[in-house]
């Protein structure tokens, strides 16, 4: 089957000669037989790392994971510096989690029953893949927009009892932070993990509103009251 990577601005097309294949299988047919120089990230190869996101026809997917398919179109990741073909680099995207401040401001000592570990035990389980952020559409018109990944990690920590202040967290993620998002639920939709980070802001919403915080687009909207 023939797929197409977007390597600089040119699309290339390559046979792939697999009647199927992981994404991943494909991409190291093409370095180890065709072009040495295809240049892309992989480490774990088995789902665990995250290091291999890409897009695959506008989406996220874990190449290691994903089955290709005839005419696939493979890109890399959005909103990251491309360094190469599939290549992105990854630090500026990982400032977001010190934006978000998201770990714990002020740790004290807590008893934590089971229900509460289970309450963010599905947002310990990011692998930093930038999937989420990828499929933002808010950083198409914000690139300061903190994106998901940090808002659920921001939230993990907002839901921890050996955090004695939660506000400093609430503080730093108001601005390009929870309000900006539109709760469109792609980052939900692209996570490989099964996170639901639009839910995470909802809940991190909610816990700002208990600080005295509100929707900055809902005070500037006019319900046309006129001076009502
Ligand atoms: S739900 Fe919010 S954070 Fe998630 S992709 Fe949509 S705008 Fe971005
Ligand atoms: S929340 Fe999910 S999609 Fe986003 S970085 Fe973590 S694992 Fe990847």
């Amino acid at each position: 089957m023939q797929i197409q990577i977007k390597r600089s601005n040119e699309l290339i097309s390559y046979e792939i000669p697999f009647e199927s294949s992981t994404l991943l299988k494909a991409l190291y047919h093409i370095k180890n037989s065709e072009d040495n120089s295809l240049t892309f990230s992989s480490s774990c190869r088995s789902g665990v790392c995250g290091t291999c996101a890409v897009r695959v026809n506008g989406k996220e997917v874990l190449a290691c994971s994903y089955s290709i398919q005839e005419g696939d179109l493979v890109e890399p990741l959005a909103y990251h510096e491309v360094q190469r073909d599939l290549k992105v680099n990854k630090q500026k995207v990982r400032e977001t989690l010190r934006t978000a401040t998201a770990w714990l401001q002020t740790p004290q000592e807590a008893l934590i029953n089971e229900q509460q570990v289970q309450l963010t035990a599905k947002q310990t389980d990011c692998i930093l893949c930038d999937s989420c952020y990828s499929s933002c559409p808010v950083l198409e018109v914000n690139p300061n927009f903190i994106g998901p990944f940090a808002l659920t990690r921001a939230y993990r920590y907002t839901a921890d009892p050996r955090e004695g202040n939660i506000q400093a967290i609430v503080d730093n993620i108001q601005s390009n932070g929870i309000w900006d998002c539109t709760l469109c639920g792609n980052c939900t939709e692209a996570c490989p993990q099964g996170i639901d980070p639009k839910m995470d802001i909802t809940m991190l919403r909610g816990t700002a509103s208990q600080f005295g915080y509100t929707d900055p687009n809902f005070q500037a909207m006019d319900f046309g009251f006129g001076g009502f």
